[in-house]
């Protein structure tokens, strides 16, 4: 299957956040060596490219520190094999620091039509405890900036449940979201992955996670606030005003093939799924030679099949039964009823398919484990 959506991994930034498990380097002075890199990679990589895309996601990583000039040789190089078809969305995720006037003039020439920008807390001292480098004020800033370019397709980036700040400056944030009519709000759980300063931080007993109530209070105040202001509740983490679910991130969420570049970054054909060797100096390396290393896992049915529930549960719309029955054998999905029996206080049933309510949004990992197949 060709993929008409392309991620592009930026592995750069300036100061790591404390709870950060992404593939990154604070090594920025290699970007000019890894946007070499990353062009080679396009160039190899031509057959998958040769069509024309739907949507491009620049991810990270912060692809903001990147030089506009970066930027554009990166798209240009694109463009040299696959063409953007109509209403084509290009997102770049940004962080507050990195943009002023003259960037955000450039990021538009290059055709970037919707941002992401990584704010996560409207408290400063929440903000310093994270790690992060901006200034409320220049949160501020941004958005005036996007008033003044008519910037309408934003998605503002927020985590809940570091315990730093009460429920109350929680609900205060997401009414002053709501009152801008911030296009796209992603609501994110704080999680504590290993090998991260806060994991670090949790097993010298500096951090505790919230209870499990105390987060779902944090959840479901956020689906009150918001989907009463008009937000579709769209995916267990995001919320969109209407017309402003996003492209790219839906077409995962709908098992549609993607290819990835850049290091650590992953493709998928529908089958099989490619994932790019993590290291940037080693990207670097491999590039020159013309010997980009990557490993290619070809999906059992049964990894597809947990893939698919993964995937498609997460969305406020959940598995329609049309789309279980063209994807997989009935031997694949025959354990499905019994399970959404017993989790029937979490799961609506209709005539077309089964979603999440809200209770099974805040159990969506354990119901998932539990229609795996193992
Ligand atoms: S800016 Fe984003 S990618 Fe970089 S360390 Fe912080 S959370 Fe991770």
């Amino acid at each position: 299957m060709r993929a008409s959506r392309i991620y592009i991994h930026i592995p750069f930034c300036r100061k790591a956040c404390i709870y950060c498990n992404f593939h990154f380097t604070t090594q920025v002075t290699l970007i000019s060596a890894f946007t070499e890199a990353l062009i080679t990679e396009i160039h190899q990589r031509k057959a998958e490219l040769e069509t024309s895309y739907t949507s491009i996601y620049f991810g990270g990583g912060t692809p903001s520190v990147l030089h506009t000039e970066h930027l554009h040789q990166i798209i240009s190089a694109i463009h040299n094999y696959s063409k953007a078809q109509q209403n084509t969305e290009i997102t770049l995720e940004i962080n507050p620091e990195d943009v002023c006037e003259d960037r955000l003039k450039a990021w538009l020439q290059l055709g970037i039509n919707r941002f992401s920008l990584g704010v996560q807390s409207l408290n400063a001292s929440e903000l310093h405890w994270m790690g992060r480098t901006h200034e409320i004020s220049k949160i501020h800033e941004v958005l005036a900036l996007f008033k003044t370019y008519n910037i309408s397709n934003y998605n503002i980036d927020m985590i809940f449940g570091s315990g730093k700040i009460a429920l109350q400056h929680w609900k205060t944030a997401l009414e002053q979201w709501v009152a801008i009519k911030a296009p796209h709000i992603a609501a994110y759980q704080l999680t504590v992955e290993p090998k991260t300063v806060l994991h670090k931080v949790q097993r010298r007993g500096h951090f505790q996670l919230q209870t499990d109530d105390a987060l779902a209070a944090y959840f479901t105040t956020t689906h009150e606030i918001l989907t009463q202001h008009g937000y579709q509740h769209y995916e267990i983490s995001n919320y969109a005003l209407p017309g402003f679910e996003a492209q790219h991130n839906s077409a995962y969420w709908n098992a549609e093939p993607y290819i990835g570049l850049g290091p650590s970054a992953h493709s998928f054909d529908g089958l099989n799924r490619r994932i790019n060797a993590s290291g940037v100096k080693a990207y670097i390396e491999h590039a020159k030679k013309k010997t980009l290393q990557f490993k290619l896992e070809s999906l059992s049915i049964n990894e597809r099949f947990n893939e698919y529930i993964l995937t498609q549960l997460r969305k406020q719309k959940g598995i329609a039964w049309d789309s279980l029955q063209q994807s997989f054998e009935p031997p694949i999905y025959r354990h499905v009823p019994k399970i959404l029996e017993k989790w029937n206080q979490c799961i609506t049933i209709t005539n077309t398919g089964f979603h999440l309510n809200l209770k099974g949004m805040l159990m969506a990992d354990a119901i998932c484990s539990d229609l795996f197949i193992v």
